[in-house]
């Protein structure tokens, strides 16, 4: 099937190997390298902005993005009571997106800043999630099913794709022509605020849209309420099943949960790989975002016979790798989103050095919540007794009798969501790719930054509910059941 309109193609991004263009960037940044922004709640109807708390830059502790007030319990009430389906033709919708998507592309200079100082994210980070934002406007605008909305669709999205994943689930949505009440992650307001102004300035409706920032007091009110009719969710497993169980106690029977949650992502690496492409795979897997993708490489099996050889050039690939401040562009990893995230990592990185089991550990910056990227040795995945959020890669080995026992201890942990294979056999691939579970699966390549239409992204088991996001089967989700009418 044709899975993206020829006329939309992917966004083209930014080439940051051309200095025009980086230039260009330097200079559409650079307004608002100090720029502070306000989010709050945007209902269709104004409401009293509660108190403000300052947005830190994880990076520099001096430096403040902006301020955000949470929604109050009145504000949640306000945007439940007022949410109204985008009642306009399914053409008119995918136009509005389309805008929405131009928007966001003009307005590159801003949206990298919020992503450099809110969320840690480097430039080649930066410029790969507006990318994956504006594909998902366009995707979803160029694909709508001729099918009625649900109604009213509570998206939550997480801090790791503040722009991406909150985009895609609202488009997904709203091309749909559902009411949406966006949650987003308590980390990262103001970008979220400042995409809902772009798609309100597109055309979206004021009371099709509607803008909840605040923490887990605000999603539960908003999964607890029998008005709405779906829930749109990405991120951890253990927030999905409370979720779950909010929405069985309160709302009706089958309404639509569409979870992406957590991982314990593992790549098998095998005699016969190439060693130089391996290594830059498990770099970009492992360490890429800081490790901060539900994609990120976890698990790193190496053959027995090559690990020694592997293991030294990943140590000097891991040497070369400039940790520091997401604005300049030589930084290769920049920090992790705060400091609960920073401890709860490092506890994790002190307990593996306590058991004499760090390999390799790079040096820290004085300033923000930084974690060094790290190697840990580990006898095999079934030793990880949870998703480490970070820049930390666990590594094994295995002989070469002892595949289908790797296979097995990977499907073991429950979890499905990306997987990785290095080897140069056919008949391996095969097998290999047919025994493991998991939602998306990379062959010969880094196991991250699956592409809107042609990479539909999502997994199985404790790994997320599907369908994948970027994909065929996402919008009927969040469509009403058919109606038949027979006449007789
Ligand atoms: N879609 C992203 C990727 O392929 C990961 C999304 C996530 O971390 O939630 O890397």
């Amino acid at each position: 099937p044709e899975l993206f309109a020829p006329e939309r193609p992917n966004s083209m991004g930014f080439d940051l190997g051309h200095q025009p263009t980086l230039d260009a960037i330097d200079a559409a940044r650079a307004p608002f390298r100090a720029h502070r922004w306000r989010a709050g709640p945007l209902l269709s109807d104004a409401a009293a902005p509660e108190a403000e708390e300052p947005v830190v830059n994880p990076a520099d502790p001096h430096d403040v993005p902006g301020s955000v007030a949470a929604a109050s319990a009145a504000d949640t009430e306000l945007a439940l009571a007022s949410a109204q389906p985008w009642q306009a033709p399914a053409a008119e919708r995918a136009a509005v997106l389309n805008r929405a998507a131009d928007l966001y592309e003009t307005h590159y200079g801003e949206i990298f800043a919020l992503l450099h100082r809110e969320a840690g994210k480097t430039l080649p980070d930066a410029v790969a999630e507006l990318r994956e934002a504006v594909d998902f406007l366009r995707y979803y605008a160029a694909n709508i099913p001729e099918a009625a909305p649900a109604g009213t669709f509570v998206c939550i999205s997480p801090w790791n794709f503040p722009l991406a994943i909150f985009s895609g689930q609202i488009a997904a949505a709203l091309a749909t022509g559902n009411a949406v009440l966006a949650k987003p992650a308590p980390q990262t307001p103001l970008i979220a605020h400042r995409a809902v102004q772009l798609l309100h300035e597109a055309g979206v409706p004021r009371d099709a849209l509607q803008l909840l920032p605040g923490g887990p007091a605000v999603g539960a009110a908003l999964t607890s309420d029998p008005r709405v009719s779906g829930v749109a969710f990405t991120g951890s497993t253990a927030t999905a099943q409370k979720i779950r169980a909010a929405m069985a106690a309160h709302m009706r029977p089958g309404t639509p949960l569409i979870a992406e949650t957590g991982g314990l992502n593992a790549m098998i690496v095998d005699s016969t790989a190439l060693p130089e492409q391996a290594v830059q795979a498990v770099i970009e897997s492992a360490f890429q975002s800081a490790g901060q993708r539900c994609s990120a490489l976890r698990c790193l099996y190496l053959q027995e016979d090559i690990a020694e050889d592997v293991l030294t050039m990943l140590k000097g690939a891991m040497d070369a790798l400039n940790l520091g401040n997401p604005w300049v562009l030589s930084t290769d990893s920049g920090p992790v989103i705060d400091e609960a995230a920073r401890q709860t990592i490092a506890e994790h990185v002190a307990r593996a050095r306590a058991e004499g089991r760090v390999l390799k550990e790079l040096a820290l910056p004085p300033e923000g919540t930084f974690v060094a990227p790290t190697l840990i040795k580990v006898t095999g995945i079934g030793a990880l007794e949870r998703e480490i959020f970070g820049p930390v890669l666990h590594v094994a080995t295995f002989r070469s009798d002892e595949l289908d026992q790797v296979i097995g201890a990977i499907n073991a942990t429950g979890y499905g969501l990306t997987f990785g294979l290095q080897t140069r056999i056919d008949d391996r691939v095969q097998h290999v790719t047919e025994a493991v579970h998991a939602g998306n699966i990379y062959v010969n390549r880094n196991q991250i930054g699956a592409i809107v239409g042609s990479q539909p992204f999502g997994g199985e088991g404790l790994s997320g509910t599907g369908p994948k996001a970027g994909g065929p089967n996402y919008m009927a989700r969040f469509c009403a059941p058919d109606r038949q009418r027979a006449t007789g």
